[in-house]
């Protein structure tokens, strides 16, 4: 049991069948949030709901592309009207996929793009109305330690990365006035499915951060949920426009 750090608070967090979402749903849920989690994969994030909340009462799923407007609308009027306020969203829906400069297609950088940018960018313009109305919120955009420094051999996904850092400082101070505050977390390499994909195809992604991380080990997602808590809780109420680093000192 948790210390009830989100008590009375709802979250909406994209992505969050698996992974880095899922943890922190999990942990929201033990600190006293009502949560909704959403992904393109229906079968895991109805699973993951019914494992976090088995009668429903402070977890449930829905189906959500984040590329497309009319899913968000139909996401943000659901939560709206189920749960009645929007305290936390977190963009976390990603993609992470290798190419150079030479070798990224323009269909690839442009998937990429639409998944990791334009997601987070209609995540933001359809739930900010709702918080305005309350002046209060706070937005957690998923960047990576690809925003923070260049990644050769990952030219989309980088340039995706930056971008989110970018966005996320110039909507915080629109909406700073306004009683919203939005930041972003930069993880390094984090035990999730989606590094585990990655490890599968050959990269040895792992045994080459190893060398790289002052820490010596991937992390964990709770170590990113536990930011992403700090974050979405009123603890953090003075930051707002920042980047958080969870990366075992990578980027030091
Ligand atoms: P996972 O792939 O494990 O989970 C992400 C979830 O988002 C998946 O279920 C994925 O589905 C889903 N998703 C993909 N596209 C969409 C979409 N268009 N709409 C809604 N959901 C979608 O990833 P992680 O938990 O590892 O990553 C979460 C975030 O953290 C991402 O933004 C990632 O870039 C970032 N990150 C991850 C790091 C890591 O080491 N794991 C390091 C730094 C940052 P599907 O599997 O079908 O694509």
């Amino acid at each position: 049991m948790g210390n009830n750090r989100l008590a009375g608070k709802v979250a909406l967090i994209t992505g969050g069948a698996r992974g880095m979402g899922a943890s922190e749903a999990q942990l929201f849920i033990e600190e006293g949030a009502r949560v909704v989690i959403t992904d393109v994969r229906e079968d895991v994030g109805q699973e993951t709901a019914k494992r976090l909340s088995p009668d429903g009462s402070v977890c449930t799923f829905l189906r959500h592309d984040v590329t497309n407007e009319a899913d968000w609308s139909a996401v943000v009027d659901e939560v709206v009207k189920s749960l009645g306020q929007i305290d936390i969203l977190v963009n976390n829906a990603g993609i992470f996929e290798r190419g150079s400069v030479l070798d990224t297609s323009l269909e690839d950088f442009e998937r990429t793009m639409d998944i990791n940018v334009t997601g987070v960018f209609l995540g933001m313009k359809t739930v900010v109305p709702h918080m305005v109305k309350r002046q209060k919120g706070s937005i957690i955009n998923i960047s990576s330690v690809a925003g923070i420094q260049g990644t050769p051999g990952f030219l989309a996904y980088g340039a995706s990365k930056w971008a989110v850092r970018g966005m996320t400082k110039g909507v915080a101070k629109e909406l700073a006035p306004l009683g919203i505050r939005v930041n972003s977390i930069h993880p390094g390499i984090i035990d999730t499915p989606m590094l585990q994909t990655f490890e599968a195809a050959g990269e040895g992604v792992r045994d080459a951060v190893r060398t790289r991380i002052p820490l010596g080990y991937e992390a964990e997602p709770i170590h990113v949920a536990r930011m992403a808590l700090y974050l979405g809780s009123d603890e953090s109420a003075y930051s707002t426009g920042s980047e958080f680093i969870v990366d075992g000192g990578w980027t030091a």
